[in-house]
């Protein structure tokens, strides 16, 4: 058996951190959205485990839909390429969309999938993502809600992957440089 945690070489954020984080989120996101039509869309798959926790935090009725977008492949670099792999299955014409993903970089996957959905009359869209890093400011995007501040490294874990793998890691971690060279 191959345990997981051996290729972390550090823990960014815990568990704990985490989970009281969103909590706080979850509360912010109840106050701003009573008496509104709340639609969480998750934006698969790195934001399937911050979006299930997320919820759970949210104190008005809401419903859920998924949406899958690819502007990486399996390596840790921008393809710059951007496209819909899954698209949403309820109509969001009136709605008051809340964009859930995981990590906003450069921001381009973001700004691309706002503008499509603002596109199908919308009520109202924002969004939520667990994290941020640096490199965002380059781009004119607007986050409502942010988890935390990540350095500029290949974060791993919490629903991010690494060649699909490390999604189930219950922090937000740094892998070992080996653990890349594997697989190259
Ligand atoms: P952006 O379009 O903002 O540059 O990139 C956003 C997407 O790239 C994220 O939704 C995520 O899938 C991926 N990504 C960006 N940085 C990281 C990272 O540090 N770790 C992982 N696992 N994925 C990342
Ligand atoms: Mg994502
Ligand atoms: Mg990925």
């Amino acid at each position: 058996m191959t345990i997981m945690n051996k290729d972390v070489k550090k823990v960014l954020i815990d568990q704990e951190t985490l989970q009281s984080r969103i909590k706080e989120l979850g509360k912010e996101i109840s106050k701003d959205y009573i008496a509104k039509d709340l639609l969480l869309i998750c934006v698969l798959k790195g934001a399937v485990l911050f979006m299930a926790d997320l919820a759970q935090n949210i104190e008005v009725p809401l419903e859920m839909d998924f949406m899958a977008i690819s502007s990486y492949g399996n390596s840790t670099e921008s393809s710059g390429v951007v496209r819909i792999v899954k698209d949403l299955e309820t109509s969001i014409e009136g709605r008051d969309l809340l964009i859930v993903e995981d990590i906003v970089d450069s921001g381009l996957t973001l700004s691309y999938l706002s503008e499509l959905l603002k596109g199908r009359g919308v009520r109202s869209l924002k969004i939520c993502t667990l994290l941020e890093k640096p490199a965002r400011k380059a781009t004119d995007i607007t986050i409502d809600y942010v988890g935390f501040q990540v350095p500029d490294e290949f974060v791993v874990g919490y629903g991010l992957d690494y060649a699909e793998k490390y999604r189930n890691l219950p922090y937000i971690g740094v892998l070992k440089e080996e653990v890349y060279q594997q697989n190259n």
